[in-house]
Parts: C-alpha cells; sequence; structure tokens
C-alpha cells in the first residue's frame, strides 16, 4: 500500500458468456496481465494490449471455467505469455501453478491469490493493493448481488460461505469488488455494499440460510460444460470454437 506506481486498468467484456475479463498493466514496464480471459475476444485483447504498448506476462484463472473456454491457448501462441492457473486445477500445459501465499508480480505490481473454494474447490480470487486502495477480482466467487452456484465441479455452498466470510468480507468495506461475471453489466460493488445488501451472503445471512438458498436454486446445466471445462483443463486449448 502507499507506493503509488502507476497502473494501468482495464474491465473488458464479453457478452455470449457476460464474462469479465481483467486487464491491469505497470505503466512503468509496460508488463500486462489478463484475468479470466475468453476465447472468443482473444484479438480484442490483443488489439488492446497494442494500443497501450503492453507486453502480456501471464494470463490468470479464476478458476476451471464451466460456462467459456479460456483465451489463454491462444494468446500463449500469439504473445508468449504465461498459462498461470490454480495448482489444484491440475490443468495441463499450465506454465505457472497459482498458490496462495505466492503473489504474482509484474513490473512493481502484484496480484496475491486467495484460495476461495466452493463455486469449485479450485478457485482463486486476486487482491490487488493499489495507492488507491484495494481491488479484488472475486471471480465467481463472490458477484454484485450474487455469487457463483455450488452445484457441480466439487462446489459446496458452505465451502462458499466461509471463503467469502473469512477471505473476502474481511478485506475492509472499501475494497472495491470486481466480478467474473455479471448478468446485467453491472461493474463493480465494494465488500461494503456486499457485505449489507447482497441477497445470499450479506445482511447477517447464516451459514444455514446460505446453504438452503444455494440448494433451492435448481439451475439448469451449463451449455457449454461438456466442451469447456475439458478445455479449460488444457488451458483452452481447442481445434475450433
Ligand atoms: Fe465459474
Amino acid at each position: 500500500m502507499g507506493k503509488g506506481h502507476p497502473m494501468i486498468f482495464r474491465q473488458l467484456f464479453e457478452p455470449s458468456s457476460s464474462t469479465y475479463t481483467y486487464l491491469l498493466a505497470c505503466e512503468r514496464s509496460r508488463e500486462a496481465v489478463l484475468i479470466d480471459p475468453v476465447i472468443e475476444t482473444v484479438e480484442r485483447d490483443l488489439a488492446v494490449l497494442d494500443e497501450l504498448g503492453l507486453t502480456l506476462k501471464y494470463t490468470l484463472e479464476t478458476h476451471i471455467h464451466a460456462d467459456h473456454v479460456t483465451g489463454a491457448a491462444r494468446l500463449r501462441e500469439r504473445t508468449g505469455s504465461k498459462a498461470a492457473v490454480p495448482e489444484k486445477s491440475n490443468a495441463d500445459h499450465a506454465d505457472v501453478a497459482v498458490v496462495e501465499g505466492t503473489p504474482l508480480s509484474f513490473g512493481d505490481l502484484q496480484l496475491e491469490p486467495l484460495h476461495t473454494p466452493g463455486h469449485t474447490d479450485d478457485h482463486h480470487c486476486y487482491l490487488l493493493r493499489g495507492a488507491d486502495g484495494l481491488r479484488v477480482f472475486t471471480g465467481d466467487a463472490l458477484m454484485i448481488d450474487g455469487c457463483g452456484r455450488t452445484d457441480f465441479q466439487n462446489g459446496d455452498a458452505a465451502t462458499l460461505y466461509r471463503s467469502v466470510h473469512e477471505k473476502i468480507f474481511t478485506l475492509g468495506d472499501e475494497t472495491l469488488v470486481y466480478p467474473g461475471h455479471d448478468y446485467q453489466q453491472r461493474q463493480v460493488s465494494s465488500v461494503g455494499q456486499e457485505k449489507a445488501r447482497n441477497p445470499r451472503l450479506g445482511g447477517g445471512k447464516t451459514l444455514e440460510e446460505f446453504v438452503a438458498i444455494m440448494s433451492g436454486l435448481n439451475l439448469p446445466r451449463p451449455k457449454k460444460i461438456d466442451l469447456a471445462v475439458p478445455a479449460n483443463r488444457r488451458c483452452g486449448e481447442v481445434q475450433s470454437v
């Protein structure tokens, strides 16, 4: 905190899966990372990197996604970036095994992985301590007025409740929350706002209340799960999309 390293930041959107991809870069070294890139928007991401004069150092996955295929492998082919994937994902062809306690550095900036299982068992959030405060990229652990489902990929509602309360809600109310998806194109929230008004996890909801909400959702099976999960276990190596 307080070091004041200038940062470049873009929140990018992929509409078919309503996924947010985050571009973060060190202004001095021009090194960049992309959190949760999507295969459909690889060309868009490359154009943004080029326009800003950045070198892509890492692609970072929050987890093995079931609803879209990562752009990691294609971005690696095109830029030489390294695919950073949670160690617990057991992904083939990953370059960096992400674990809590081992920050990822790019130029003067660092992202700290926080193991936040519950949506999936491999899920990690990424915390950035900036001069202007904390930002946490919450993937599908915590979304604006919502959270990821917990009914497949070793998901578990009680585990997600503990992850959010112990790893995210403890960060301080001013911490900005950037979710992995938003289906209404809301862009950013804060820990304080989600603690106060998230209908599943906030407002003092107990673990038992949260488990009951999650077990009553009866969500349909994601359309792309049979394509996306195996492809994402290979960092997004697919023949065609
Ligand atoms: Fe997910």
